[in-house]
């Protein structure tokens, strides 16, 4: 049997290098090397509960774990067969202790593709990632099939980026293989600023070997051979899985030239991020990996036709490239099977907010809002209703609970009002005042305005004080029109997304919750 330990930044955060000190030291002290097995994995998703452990093959999944708990997990549950019932997870709503990983709300109701083997696998260990058909999908586009195939099986999958967008990457990369200028780049955006957004930094610290994979189909379907991954500075853990993937794989033969003797050549390489929302922004990113400073530009041209150095790129985030080898290995007709019809697939969401499960979730497009907070979320705590949902991360929008049967996919929630964004979600109870919401995106907003362009550099710290204003208790019925034409200003002049969203959270907050900001205004609080 084996153990498995979340070495992930959150369980990182909640002490785990302690626990797995002392879980090596245990195994060794007992002489049990030779019957239980230790791997230290990623993110299993949980985190609000870490550390976290399974005992498998039986799935036993102890959470909160201290190093003193060890001992205790030896003896009885290694040596004994038996569980320890004050390590095992307690159902919030129900108060009953669950055994096993699989029977927990929160892991029973989602679907997971890209986070299958995050549980499972040590992301440092090549081996590993071969166990799982790792770049089996690889060996299958290079062995079997044409760069023009790979590029129709994506379209035919209706994989669309998981970065915001939601624009279909398959065509993307067609864009990309039509232009004539050469060479081409292949650029992955895991800068991920969106504030309580973790998903792309747990793939990249669980699975980095998933991402490269899908980043060299892609090259080699786009007819590139030169990529960057563009990480967070701030996320050192990915940094490190990452570069470390990096170097196995070329060791390997994956990376580099004439992969699996293929004739195929394709280098990658890891650039830090400079520390600022605004890099994530497609052009601006570019100009940061050239070492420029990360601004944003005007489009056309688009980066597929100028991108990098001038040539034709093609940007993906890092949840997109880690959806590539699946569709290979699996086929577009498996991908389509889940999902909806425009929004094929699954997507990973950090779940976070007044619920009283939290941490990340991949699920099926197409569930409803209320599968998410109340089946997998497990509700709200202390018996307080739920208000609202902020989907999209800060320039994101908030949809009342009154729409929670929405299904969520990237046109249902932009028609109300919102977006998928890289996929955060903050749940609000009754308690949570929607003005303030507002002000505390706009707060994050202003401040990472890069101020290249009037509307968003004068436009958003203008709503921001307005709304400062309202829920001063100084407002009036005209702040509220003035909000409303700085919005819609903003949203049709801005130059890039960033701006183009921002005004998102006043919009939503003014569709669904007007009487809230009119309550400040004349109950003057
Ligand atoms: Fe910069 Fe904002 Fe203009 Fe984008 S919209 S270029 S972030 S000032």
């Amino acid at each position: 049997l084996f153990i498995t330990i979340c070495g992930g930044t959150g369980c990182q955060g909640s002490g785990c290098q302690k626990v797995i000190d002392a879980l090596k030291t245990g195994i060794k002290e007992r002489g049990l090397e030779d019957r239980v097995g230790v791997k230290v994995t990623g993110c299993q998703g949980f985190c609000e509960q870490g550390p976290l452990m399974v005992i498998r093959p039986q799935g036993i999944y102890y959470v909160q774990i201290e190093p003193e708990d060890i001992s205790k997990i030896l003896d009885e549950t290694i040596e004994q067969d038996s569980i320890v019932e004050e390590l095992l997870y307690v159902d919030q709503s129900t108060s009953e202790k669950i055994t096993k990983e699989e029977d927990i709300p929160f892991y029973k109701n989602q679907k997971r593709l890209v986070f299958k083997n995050n549980g499972f696998i040590e992301p440092t260990s090549i081996d590993d990632y071969f166990n799982v058909d790792g770049y089996s999908g690889l060996a299958k586009v290079l062995y079997e099939m044409s760069p023009d195939e790979v590029i129709d099986e994506t379209i035919e999958a209706n994989l669309r980026g998981r970065g915001g967008a939601g624009f279909p990457a398959g065509k993307k990369w067609k864009y990309c293989r039509i232009e004539e200028a050469e060479p081409k780049y292949l650029a992955c955006n895991a800068d991920e600023g969106d504030p309580g957004a973790y998903m792309d930094r747990s793939i990249l610290e669980g699975n980095p070997h998933l991402v490269i994979e899908g980043m060299i189909i892609a090259a080699y379907a786009i007819g590139c051979n030169k990529g960057y991954i563009y990480v967070r500075a701030e996320y050192p853990l990915a940094v490190k899985h990452t570069k470390h993937a990096i170097e196995i794989a070329e060791k390997y033969g994956l990376l580099g030239e004439n992969i699996m003797g293929s004739g195929f050549d394709f280098d990658l390489e890891v650039v830090e991020g400079a520390g600022a929302f605004v890099a994530g922004e497609s052009t601006a990113l570019m100009y940061s990996i050239e070492g420029k400073r990360p601004m944003p530009r005007q489009t056309p041209p688009r980066s597929v036709q100028k991108g990098l150095f001038g040539k034709p790129t093609v940007l993906n985030n890092v949840e997109t490239f880690a959806n590539v080898p699946l569709i290979m290995q699996n086929g577009a007709d498996w991908f389509k099977s889940i999902g909806t019809e425009n929004s094929t697939g699954c997507k990973i969401f950090s779940l976070v907010g007044k619920v009283k499960n939290t941490g990340l979730i991949e699920v099926p497009m197409g569930i409803t809002l209320r599968e998410i907070v109340f089946d997998i979320g497990g509700g709200i705590p202390n018996g307080k209703k739920v208000k609202a949902i902020q989907t999209g991360g800060p320039s994101g929008g908030c949809i009342p609970e009154d729409l929670f049967d929405l299904p969520v996919d990237f046109d249902e929630l932009y028609k109300a009002g919102s977006m998928m964004g890289s996929g955060g979600m903050v749940v609000m109870d009754e308690d949570t005042c929607m003005v303030d919401v507002a002000k505390f995106f706009l707060d994050f907003l202003k401040d990472e305005s890069c101020g290249k362009c009037l509307p968003c550099r004068d436009g958003v710290p203008e709503m921001y004080k307005i709304l400062e204003k309202i829920t001063k208790g100084e407002g009036t019925d005209g702040d509220i029109a003035n909000l409303r034409s700085i919005a819609e200003t903003i949203k049709s002049t801005a130059l890039c997304g960033l701006g183009d969203s921002s005004p998102n959270p006043v919009l939503s907050t003014l569709e669904y919750f007007e009487d809230e900001y009119r309550a400040h205004i004349h109950d003057k609080a």
